[in-house]
């Protein structure tokens, strides 16, 4: 099968191994699942591979500062696929990363079109859930790349740089705004640098967004490193959660395969009743075969976001192979653990769009 990564659209990724020989992203060792054992995302072997992220942990070890880079493009309510990046720079922030947080409004007009005194509400609301999940704006630098001075003038710089060969190995053919908005990608990329001074960062992922982490490497090997002692930018990748309903990844054109965190209650159950389970066909045959938990969105969304406790999480998977646990049973218990979750984060982002406002100086 065919192996192709588009930050944009569709990609295909048929075994995570390959995707690491043939891209030469580093595996996770034992040595840093040990040293990142307090971190759900590398415990539960939901990252599965890093750029650099040797860089970090040397720093954390010697008391240096480091950066965390991410960010979201304001071109719709909060959802599940955002809400992994959005965690994992909490973690990250949590450890002592200083976080750097970029809202992509760029990327949002060459993407989906959308002018930025549409994407500036937008933006709000997006911050205050990114707050909510517990982003410690104290200290955290965040940004509207349309607002950014540093972020709109380095892609002049280092387009020099870059062929439309380069631009077409990397991301395949696209329109040239995409391109743009790539060298744009870049600079933010680079932000906690160029803003600070030298220091690793380390920009947490998933795998569809490497072309973006390849070429900010590529432009600072060129123009940075030697001559003002950048660090190449790390990145930490997560596997692709799958779409609710079985699909292959979660999609605004299918909205069975995702949720938002704007959705009523009503839906959201409603899409986890019909979510990808590994149920057999009758529940005689659950108990005598038991299920199949590593094909079970169900599953799945609790490993990624929401049961923290290992324990539980571990009983699930056992109980549910020895077909001692049915499927609605522990759909109930998921819906249960989910909505409340969703609503405490609803409680808590509804306090926090005043500050979300502040920050982003949008005041009404
Ligand atoms: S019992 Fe739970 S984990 Fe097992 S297949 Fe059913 S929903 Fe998934």
């Amino acid at each position: 099968m065919l192996m192709s990564l588009n930050p944009w659209g569709e990609s295909q990724i048929d075994d995570y191994d390959r995707v690491c020989k043939e891209f030469g992203i580093e595996e996770i060792d034992e040595e840093i699942t040990g040293k990142m054992k307090d971190n759900r995302f590398f415990r539960r072997r939901i990252i599965f591979g890093h750029r650099d992220f040797g860089n970090i942990l040397k720093a954390v070890d010697a008391g240096k500062p480091w950066a965390v880079m991410s960010g979201i493009k304001p071109s719709g309510a909060f959802h599940l696929g955002t809400f992994t990046t959005a965690s994992e720079i909490v973690e990250l922030q949590k450890m002592g990363g200083k976080a750097y947080y970029c809202i992509a409004d760029i990327e949002s007009w060459q993407d989906n079109g959308i002018p930025y005194e549409e994407s500036a509400s937008t933006a709000i609301d997006n911050l205050a859930d990114i707050l909510a999940v517990g982003l410690d704006p104290e200290r955290a630098y965040i940004w509207r790349q349309s607002q950014e001075p540093t972020v709109k003038s380095t892609p002049y710089f280092v387009s020099k740089g870059v062929t439309n060969n380069m631009l077409r190995a990397i991301y395949g053919e696209h329109q040239f705004g995409l391109y743009l908005s790539a060298l744009v990608q870049v600079a933010d990329i680079l932000l906690p640098q160029l803003r600070e001074y030298p220091m690793p960062t380390v920009v947490p992922v998933g795998i569809d967004q490497d072309p973006h982490i390849r070429l900010t490497r590529d432009l600072t090997r060129k123009y940075y490193q030697k001559k003002h002692g950048f660090f190449l930018p790390g990145a930490t990748y997560h596997r692709l959660l799958e779409g609710l309903d079985g699909s292959d990844k979660m999609s605004k054109r299918n909205p069975n395969s995702y949720f938002t965190f704007e959705e009523n209650e009503k839906t959201i159950k409603r899409k986890l009743q019909n979510a990808l389970t590994g149920g057999r066909d009758t529940l005689q045959e659950q108990r005598d075969k038991g299920g199949r938990p590593a094909m079970c969105m169900i599953h799945k969304l609790l490993t990624y976001h929401f049961l923290q406790d290992d324990k539980k999480l571990m009983e699930i998977y056992e109980e549910c192979k020895a077909g001692n646990l049915l499927c609605g049973e522990c759909k109930k218990f998921a819906i249960d653990t989910v909505l409340s979750y969703v609503r405490d984060h609803g409680t808590r982002k509804k306090k926090l769009l005043p500050t979300a406002r502040k920050i982003l100086d949008l005041d009404e």
